[in-house]
């Protein structure tokens, strides 16, 4: 059956000699694999449609016993332009992309495929509008995590829920006390970056500019949020490392 569906390009993988293989966050379907033959031949009409971190309309044969499907034609709907030249915004944005990626279950079986493309897309295009990455990554990470339930505790000691909180702990999920920050042997975070490291996680994509007008530009959270990803949701990437190295984040 010829279907169509808007799609963010998560990943492609080269297979056979001159084919890729896409993985693709859609609304409607969740996260689908599409077989693009011919794609890496030069006379490929897809090939600019389905470069990572592009959103594309995709024609496509549906199967329902295929874990494949079969792309017949792909359309840009947006390029990104801006992210595919600048090295921290492209790093950033395969960041995003790749947790998608690992982090979607086939078929949406928890139903969040919806919001989880609304929020790439988001994402995506608040790094087109040129916004600091490491800021708009750890937005979005905390978005996500709150979508699969495991965002970070922000508003009390994780341990022992006192409201007197002196430091963040990626292990724990969320702030400590000093006491048991102490026990723990995390270093204690001054307080403007407690209060803007809760911002983030509170705040998420959608109150961006609030979080833009309220960080001093240096502070992102982004290593904390990262490890708390990698620790709790089990998503371990080398776009972590890229990012942590073009940010020299923790
Ligand atoms: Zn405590």
């Amino acid at each position: 059956m010829n279907e169509s569906v808007r799609g963010l390009i998560l990943k492609q993988i080269d297979y056979r000699e001159s084919d890729v293989i896409l993985s693709v966050l859609t609304e409607e379907y969740g996260k689908l694999s599409f077989l693009a033959a011919g794609a890496r031949k030069i006379s490929s009409k897809n090939a600019g449609a389905i470069i990572p971190c592009t959103i594309a309309e995709i024609q496509f044969d549906w199967h329902m016993n295929r874990s494949v499907q079969r792309l017949k034609t792909a359309r840009a709907k947006k390029m990104y332009p801006r992210i595919h030249r600048d090295l921290n915004a492209s790093a950033c944005a395969m960041m995003m992309a790749e947790t998608a990626d690992v982090m979607t279950l086939a078929e949406d079986e928890l139903g969040t495929a919806e919001a989880e493309a609304q929020l790439l897309e988001k994402g995506w295009d608040a790094l087109e509008a040129g916004h600091r990455g490491d800021l708009i990554t750890a937005l979005y990470l905390a978005d996500m995590m709150k979508l699969f339930g495991i965002e970070p505790d922000v508003d009390e000691c994780v341990r022992c829920g006192s409201l007197s909180v002196s430091a963040v702990s990626a292990e724990d999920g969320g702030f400590l006390c000093p006491d048991c920050a102490a026990k723990a042997g995390v270093q204690p975070l001054p307080a403007e970056q407690l209060r803007q490291f809760r911002l983030i996680v509170k705040a998420g994509l959608t109150h961006i500019d609030h979080v833009l007008e309220k960080t001093d530009g240096r502070f992102s959270g982004l290593g904390y949020l990262s490890a708390m990803i990698r620790l709790h949701a089990g998503v371990s990437l080398r776009s972590f490392d890229l990012v942590g190295r073009l940010f020299a984040i923790e």
